[in-house]
């Protein structure tokens, strides 16, 4: 029986559920797999149709099931559902349909169904934490059955492009958890979804009649940081070495919190190094096909957000570890925030900007710093759909042979162009990778297949590293390694078809490379108590979850 507490007392055959209890316990639930054999000895004849299916034809089934839901909101929440009721066949059908459910549980869906969380709401997963609790987050904690690695918290203030949705911000922790069992396999029981819920300034969820969240603005200030603070102890306290991933706070508080912790507590924040990772990632790939270097690459990013800087200084890192001085490549990197061009002298700049402000006169729209700066490479981290004009694309192709083009903006709303405009407006020429899913593009005769530069590709098996290493930092080198990783992990026949990263069924073989490059950082760095594993892929194959009964 496939019992998933590892970790709590192992159970005996007098306290196992039975029945009717045991079809309702997704952890154990296979429903209509049951054999006769076990229905006869669990309590289960006559509970169930006499049909004994197999786990594949349980699968099929919800897969024909869920192509004839009309709409990708409704699979979302028949995916949950299933989710509910029976987690190891939810996990089988999302391994091995990642390619067509990953944009339901996650990116772009994830967002709509955040948007909607109130009206879809059904069973709760993982734990919400609000403003009311102060005081008593670690007695809360204690409520949580299972002994959690990895924890995914976000305070609901930046979801997506999409800002503050409050508690309904909950849908992007269960996702991301989700895509970590999934794609790399980590237990679902190591997982914990957390929702901090501070309360949200979003003026129609105040007024919604099914909003789930606390009615009241968002703490702030020192009433803020104290509930983080005691949020962080209280976690590290009852999971003694758990992971924390910070995801989706907005950017005051991100940059703040990541520096906070950082350097004494296992944490990471995905949209800062994640995303940097993925795309540093896909800037290799592009190089691969234009034969540039990358520190002889001119960056101008859209946006100066946490993606933004998060790209830029890893991509800073990478081009002084190919041995530019850290001065030269800085000044190949330029951000354009909401006010125009980030450069020195201009007033109220935040911190996280501040290395990127050169000398040089204000310019107040993107196209024409594109024309002033003549980047090689444009990435658009904005969340402002269509900001990748026509004009813009057909610019970056006037000078550049190859432009690189990654609008990487969530969900498909913001996307900065699509893909079908990108190669349209370039004449082909653009190396492009794109934050929302997009079909394949035939243009003069060739079939461009656009990949999505999505931190899906690195998170999973940067989370499955630490956790079976027992790391006691995340570093920024454990990121340039995923990032080198994810690269070589992309072959000739994905170039040659304009895909900038590997096909997504090829995920778990990517986050098993990846997870072993991150121990090989940890054992190297002396994070980890005990000696490195002669066979890191092997290590970190042996903690990867299979979803099976
Ligand atoms: P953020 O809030 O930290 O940053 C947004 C930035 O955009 C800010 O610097 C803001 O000044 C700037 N901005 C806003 N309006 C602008 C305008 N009109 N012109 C120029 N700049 C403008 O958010 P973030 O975490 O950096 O995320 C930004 C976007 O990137 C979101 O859509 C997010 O979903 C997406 N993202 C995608 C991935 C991925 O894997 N593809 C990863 C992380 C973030």
């Amino acid at each position: 029986m496939n019992r998933l507490d590892r970790f709590s007392a192992p159970s005996t055959a007098s306290d196992s559920p039975r029945g009717l209890t045991l079809l309702r316990d997704p952890l154990l639930n296979k429903g209509t797999a049951f054999t006769e054999q076990e229905r006869a000895a669990l309590g289960l004849s006559g509970l169930l149709p006499p049909c004994i299916s197999t786990m594949q034809s349980q699968a099929a089934r919800i897969m024909t099931n869920l192509r004839s839901l009309p709409s990708d909101l409704e699979k979302y929440v028949a995916l949950n559902a299933l989710h509910d009721r029976n987690e190891a066949l939810f996990f089988r059908v999302v391994c091995d349909n990642i390619d067509e459910i990953q944009p339901i549980i996650y990116t772009p869906t994830v967002g709509l169904a955040c948007q909607k969380y109130g009206l879809i709401f059904q069973r709760p997963r993982g734990m919400f934490i609000s403003a009311k609790d102060r005081g008593q987050i670690a007695d809360l904690l204690k409520n949580w059955p299972y002994k959690a690695k990895l924890i995914v918290v976000t305070d609901g203030e930046r979801i997506l492009g999409l800002g503050d949705l409050g508690a309904n911000g909950m849908g992007i922790p269960v996702g991301k958890l989700s895509l970590y069992s999934a794609c790399a396999g980590v237990h679902p029981e190591l997982c914990l979804p957390i929702m901090l819920d501070v309360g949200t300034n979003n003026e129609e969820f105040l007024n919604d009649p099914y909003y789930i969240g606390l009615r009241q603005k968002r703490l702030t200030g020192e009433a803020y940081d104290a509930f983080i603070d005691e949020f962080m102890t209280a976690a590290r306290a009852t999971f003694p070495g758990v992971l924390i991933q910070f995801e989706d706070f907005a950017n005051h508080s991100a940059f703040r919190m990541l520096d906070r912790y950082r350097h004494d507590a296992c944490v990471f924040n995905d949209d800062i190094q994640g995303t940097a990772a993925v795309a540093l990632a896909g800037l290799f790939s592009a190089l691969r096909v234009n034969g540039g270097k990358l520190n002889e690459q001119r960056l101008l990013f859209l946006g100066a957000g946490e993606a933004a800087t998060g790209i830029a200084d890893l991509v800073v890192s990478a081009m002084v570890a190919e041995g530019a001085s850290e001065a030269e490549a800085l000044k190949r990197t330029w951000l354009v925030d909401s006010r125009g061009l980030v450069v020195g002298g201009r007033a109220g700049l935040s911190g996280h900007k501040l290395r990127y402000a050169h000398d040089h006169a204000q310019v107040s729209d993107f196209l024409t710093a594109i024309k002033t700066l003549k980047p090689t490479a444009i990435i658009g981290v904005a969340a402002v759909g269509g900001a990748f004009t026509p004009e813009v694309l057909r610019t970056m192709a006037e000078f550049n042979e190859r432009p690189i083009v990654f609008a990487l903006s969530n969900p498909t709303s913001k996307a900065e162009c699509s893909a079908e405009e990108a190669y349209r407006h370039t004449e082909g020429r653009a190396l492009f990778a794109c934050g929302s899913p997009y079909d394949p593009v035939a243009l003069n005769g060739k079939t461009f297949v656009p990949r999505q530069g999505n931190n899906s590709y690195i998170f999973p098996g940067v989370g499955l590293g630490a956790i079976a290493s027992g790391t006691k930092l995340v570093t920024d080198e454990m990121f340039m390694a995923a990032a080198h990783t994810l690269a070589d992990c992309v072959g000739k026949d994905d170039l040659d078809q304009g895909s900038l990263y590997p096909a997504l069924p090829r995920i778990r073989e990517v986050s098993t490379k990846i997870a072993a490059a991150v121990a090989q950082v940890v054992y190297q760095r002396g994070l980890a108590d005990g000696a490195a594993p002669n066979d890191l892929a092997s290590f970190v194959q042996s903690h990867m979850y299979d979803p099976h009964y």
